[in-house]
């Protein structure tokens, strides 16, 4: 499994205003949806292509398309869900399910309790969106549903990991592939690697609950 931490100038700054305790839920929201964009660019560097000619005003030039099955993207509801647009700004083209996980508050065990995922991804490249990888618990779990069902290649985009969610995740996949071709490939995709989680659980410094910020309490 590979960890990739973007370290572009772009991410930071969108990061930090993202953090900031001032920025209210519009803001919250369009620089999730432009975060995720910049970070999806690298999240798919290596995705799977076919060569292709395609014919210029002027001549027939070689190019590529990417290869099918198309990806699948899939957001961990809900707050994934405030990352899909700015995914599916880059792979239109991209099928979407969705799996919902909830969180007990004291344990912080997740359980499943929605799952709209194809029962087959052979072949096929997916994109789990999870603006949180706190414990690592619920990030396993979906990678596990989607390595299990035949994917070729997992990657998760996170905005922002804690270490300890991500050496569990690192933990649970250490066997599997970390290039491109090795199945099943697992990889995070993140904006920042934080301090660590407090005892309840939220990355510090962290941006606090990703969900109530990008959809109110409730
Ligand atoms: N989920 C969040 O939304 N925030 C955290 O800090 C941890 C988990």
């Amino acid at each position: 499994m590979r960890t990739l931490v973007v370290d572009h100038p772009l991410v930071t700054h969108k990061l930090t205003a993202l953090r900031d305790v001032a920025s209210d839920t519009a803001t919250f929201r369009s620089l999730t949806a432009e975060l995720v964009t910049l970070l999806a660019y690298e999240a798919t560097r290596e995705m799977r292509v076919q060569p292709v000619s395609v014919t210029t005003p002027v001549a027939v030039a070689s190019g590529v398309k990417l290869a099918r099955p198309v990806p699948l993207i899939v957001p961990v509801l809900r707050a994934g869900l405030g990352m899909l647009e700015g995914m599916t700004r880059l792979l239109p083209m991209a099928d979407v399910g969705f799996v919902g996980l909830r969180r007990d508050e004291e344990s912080l065990v997740a359980s499943t309790y929605a799952d709209r995922l194809p029962t087959d991804l052979t072949g096929r490249d997916t994109f789990v969106l999870d603006p949180m990888l706190a414990t690592g618990g619920t990030l396993a779990t979906v990678i596990s549903m989607l390595v299990d069902r035949g994917a070729a290649s997992v990657t998760a985009i996170c905005l922002l990991v804690a270490p300890e969610g991500l050496r569990h995740v690192e933990e649970v996949f250490a066997a599997d592939g970390d290039e491109p071709g090795e199945a099943p490939w697992v990889r995070v995709v993140t904006a920042a690697v934080d301090e660590r989680l407090n005892d309840r659980g939220y990355i510090v410094p962290g941006l606090g609950d990703a969900g109530d910020r990008l959809y109110g309490k409730i």
